[in-house]
């Protein structure tokens, strides 16, 4: 049997939103049927504990020939962006879309995407751009624009801000972000890191079509942490600048201390100003040790390459042709070590 080249792999990361996916994915596949030739669904589970694998599977058996239903169940929850790159490292196809699970992604501006990158071969990349949140929080909308300023650490590369995972990609961009062996992915940082010729698209995400958001400010606190720590030494910068502003006011102050003691002699006052200023500077310092231990932490995390995330199952609609499939991916991809680096995962695929 001769096997057609994908046209578009489509990427839905997925946790516990079996509900949402038994909505959305009848529609991916709906929608892919209506593209010319041969396309990939992978749905990346990302340690679901509800349905997910369940829903997949039943898919499974009543989907077209023209589609290869793919099935990545990750062997815990490693979080979107690994799932991201479990998909990634996975995609086949000319094309390359990563929409979420839950529906709120449109397959209209989908399709709008690769009417774009069609009939313009220099485009690279669209990038959706969430035009409105309606549903956002003053403070969330004032808190991630201040964490995009800061994290612009350089003019040679844009992080912008708004701009998610929903985007189409062609198979240079795609090698491009297999070629990056870091473990701490802040994915919205690399996709600006690798450049090529991208443009934006403003879009209105819909409502989710079950569940709930699974990110929570505890979480995308630690996201913006990984994006600052992989992105930017700005807070190292800041806390050496830190300490010299300290060590200034310090000695101006021993200066002021001992004309005062020469001028009007010393009746061994101000035991408050020595006690607050040994507080503030332990505690100046317990933050710049702080600084740099999140630093330490992330490049200890680098050093032990642990893979990125581990497979459980993999398994496909077109099962059968599945290993001819990668075969060719990996042929075509010789000197494409990352996709090995990030497939170490692979040996534990049963
Ligand atoms: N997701 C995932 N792993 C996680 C958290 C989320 O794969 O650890 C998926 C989730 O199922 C959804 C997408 O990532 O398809 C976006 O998540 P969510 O809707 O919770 O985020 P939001 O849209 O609120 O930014
Ligand atoms: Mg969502």
């Amino acid at each position: 049997m001769s096997i057609q080249p994908i046209y578009l792999s489509i990427i839905l990361p997925t946790y516990n939103d079996a509900d949402a996916l038994t909505h959305f994915l009848p529609q991916v596949l709906d929608f892919a049927t209506t593209l010319q030739g041969q396309q990939q669904v992978l749905v990346i589970d990302d340690g679901s504990r509800d349905t997910t694998t369940d829903v997949v599977k039943q898919m499974m058996s009543s989907c077209p020939a023209s589609i290869q239903l793919q099935l990545i169940s990750l062997s815990r929850n490693f979080g979107k962006e690994s799932a991201l790159s479990a998909g990634l490292a996975h995609a086949n196809g000319q094309y390359i879309a990563m929409l979420d699970a839950d529906g709120q992604h449109p397959l209209s501006v989908l399709q709008q995407m690769l009417t774009m990158m069609e009939q313009q071969p220099q485009i690279d990349m669209v990038a959706g751009i969430q035009a409105n949140r309606p549903h956002e929080s003053k403070l969330a909308k004032t808190l991630k624009s201040g964490f995009y300023h800061f994290i612009q650490d350089t003019r040679r590369y844009e992080i912008r801000p708004n701009a998610g995972d929903f985007r189409l990609m062609n198979q240079k961009v795609l090698q491009a972000l297999l070629s990056l062996p870091e473990r701490q992915r802040f994915m919205k940082g690399l996709y600006a890191w690798v450049g090529f010729h991208t443009v934006y698209l403003p879009f209105t995400a819909e409502m989710r079509e079950a569940g709930e958001s699974k990110f929570n400010y505890a979480s995308l606190f630690e996201l913006a942490l990984v994006g600052i720590t992989s992105f930017s030494q700005k807070p190292l910068r800041l806390i050496s600048r830190m300490g010299f502003v300290v060590s200034l006011l310090a000695i101006l102050y021993g200066m002021y201390i001992v004309l005062e003691t020469l001028l009007f002699g010393n009746d061994v006052a101000g035991w408050a100003t020595v006690a607050a200023g040994i507080m503030f500077s332990a505690g100046i310092q317990l933050i710049c040790i702080g600084v740099i231990g999140e630093y330490i932490g992330r490049l200890y995390e680098e050093v032990k390459q642990r893979p990125l995330y581990l497979i459980a199952e993999n398994i496909s609609s077109h099962q059968a042709s599945e290993h001819k499939q990668n075969d060719i991916a990996s042929e075509t991809n010789s000197t494409d070590t990352p996709r090995k680096i990030m497939d170490a995962s692979k040996a534990t695929t049963p």
